[in-house]
């Protein structure tokens, strides 16, 4: 038998890390953190090298170290938004939470290059993919399964497709090596990635008649606008109430979208096709603008197979010449899992509750694990709210947010925690003070206080949030409408069949 543990968290990318942070912060808990790969960051340490978050910067990672410095960009389609890092940036910061704060506060141990293969009620099995060899590891607490949502990226997954190997075929990653080879380019993908790598092509200089979109669905994109903490919180509010307004408007799903559509809620490419994917991805208005100029795009259902000079559709097949660079965009990015009980006997499956907030809700659930004393309380704030896919999803998705924020506006504590949060996107106003904490502080296990409460606040050398009025959507403010008659009024509208 190996050393033993308090929790395994199985998965070290941003979700398993976030909340081995938070764990470390509320408790006094030893933690081994392993995974397949040979470094922290999951998915970030595959992407293309011109990948950025989507999201803004302030609000992604950790609560213990700021990510970036909250700086207004100033050039760019993303000019006037809140920065958002870079993958270079975003790995170094991983490793400065590994190597500053992790490794040094003597509790957190990282295998890399281990596979979780399973386990019994105490013990998991791990395999060292560098020597083969199978270990067993005593676990104390909970086996903490960070990778049930984890994401796919080009540059590893397998294409749904076949794809003859003499193709001129190339994963978004290796767009900028290889792209002067070719005249024209065709883009594989629907969704944010395939956005990307159009984005990338106009601004290396390509003619947009000289790429080809493929995109067997078309999605509806979020506004980056009303995705801004901080000093432009305020968008994120009025797009709240937009979606509460439209949701009580609305006769069903279509209506829904197009309603937030002319409220600038919501982007479709072309305005002639209705979107059948929604993933919560975001473009500002002018990447939109600039991806408009591509016209040739190509919508003949599902990719079946990539021969040489042709392209197999469920529908079609289209000729493809020697000239031409396929561009791997395909992968599905975020896995829409089914929603399992996130506290389980000796398991905690990491997922989403607040929608597009991966990290604050694995930061939340560690504090819960901390906090609370038993799981049933544990499940109740903490209702695990599936990944979209496709547009009805955004029903019970946004049905789910809320129904959490409002079981934690009932707890004083887990209050206090999400307002001090830099992780929580909601919050207004600019940090007084900001400081990285490599020290962790010890705390007794289950009876920790909360990071927001007035003792951790004022002694813990942790960010300091200077608490603004909580802003309540327009809509809801004016007509003094509560979440739960939102969500009645949702379901009497769009009808039960979309709403679970
Ligand atoms: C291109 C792209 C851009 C994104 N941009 C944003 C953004 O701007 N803002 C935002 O909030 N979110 C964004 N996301 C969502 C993103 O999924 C999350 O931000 C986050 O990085 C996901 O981390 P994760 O830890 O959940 O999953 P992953 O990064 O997939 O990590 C899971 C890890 O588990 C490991 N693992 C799997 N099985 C095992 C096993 N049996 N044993 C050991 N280890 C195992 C894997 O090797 C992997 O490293 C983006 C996603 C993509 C794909």
């Amino acid at each position: 038998m190996e050393r033993a543990t308090d929790y395994l968290v199985v998965g070290a990318g941003a979700s398993g890390l976030a909340f081995t942070d938070s764990l470390l912060t509320e408790s006094d808990a030893n933690i081994i953190l392993i995974d397949r790969r040979a470094d922290v960051g999951g998915h970030w340490c595959d992407t293309y090298p011109f990948v950025r978050l989507h999201t803004p910067s302030a609000y992604y990672g950790f609560n213990s170290i700021p990510l970036g410095e909250d700086r207004i960009q100033e050039s760019g389609r993303n000019a006037g938004f809140y920065e958002q890092a870079t993958g270079a940036e975003i790995q170094a910061y991983f490793h400065q939470v590994l190597l500053e704060r992790f490794l040094p506060s003597g509790r957190v141990t990282f295998l890399p290059r281990h596979d979780h293969l399973g386990g019994g009620a105490g013990v998991a099995q791990v395999r060292d993919l560098e020597t083969g060899n199978i270990r067993e590891i005593p676990v104390h607490q909970r086996v903490v399964d960070a990778r049930y949502q984890q994401s796919a990226v080009p540059a590893t997954h397998t294409p749904s497709f076949a794809v003859d190997p003499t193709a001129a075929f190339i994963p978004i990653g290796e767009l900028p090596a290889r792209f002067d080879d070719y005249r024209r380019y065709v883009v594989i993908g629907g969704g944010k990635t395939s956005a990307d790598a159009c984005l990338w092509l106009l601004d290396a200089g390509v003619d947009p008649d000289r790429i080809r979109w493929i995109r067997p669905r078309e999605a509806w994109f979020n506004d980056r606008r009303q995705f801004q903490p901080l000093d432009q919180v305020g968008a994120l509010m009025e797009g709240a109430a937009d979606e509460a307004e439209a949701g009580a408007q609305a006769n069903d799903v279509t209506d829904l979208f197009h309603r937030l559509e002319s409220m600038g809620r919501f982007m479709r490419l072309d305005p002639e096709a209705e979107p059948s994917m929604y993933r919560i991805t975001m473009l500002s208005r002018p990447e939109f603008t600039d991806l408009q100029q591509i016209t040739g795009v190509i919508r003949h259902g599902r990719l079946r197979a990539v021969i040489p000079s042709r392209l197999a559709f469920d529908e079609a097949e289209l000729e493809v010449a020697d000239d031409e660079l396929l561009i791997d965009c395909s992968a599905y990015g975020i896995a829409a899992t089914p929603a399992v009980p996130i506290f389980s006997d000796h398991l905690i499956t990491l997922q989403q509750i607040r929608h597009g907030s991966p990290t604050f809700n694995a930061a939340l659930i560690a504090s819960l694990e901390a906090n609370r004393e038993d799981d049933e309380e544990r499940n109740r704030l903490a209702p695990p709210n599936p990944a979209p896919s496709k547009p009805a999803d955004i029903l019970m998705m946004l049905i789910y947010t809320w129904l959490a924020a409002e079981q934690w506006r009932k707890e004083p504590d887990l209050k206090r925690w999400i307002s001090h949060s830099r992780l929580n996107l909601t919050r207004g106003g600019r940090p007084e003070k900001r400081r990285s904490t490599g020290a962790s502080r010890a705390r007794t296990i289950r009876n920790a206080p909360s990071p927001g409460n007035s003792e951790h606040a004022s002694t813990g050398g942790r960010i300091t949030v200077r608490r603004g009025k909580m802003l309540r959507p327009r809509s809801a403010v004016r007509s003094g409408v509560k979440v739960g008659h939102i969500h009645q009024r949702v379901h009497r509208r769009l009808g039960s069949d979309n709403v679970q």
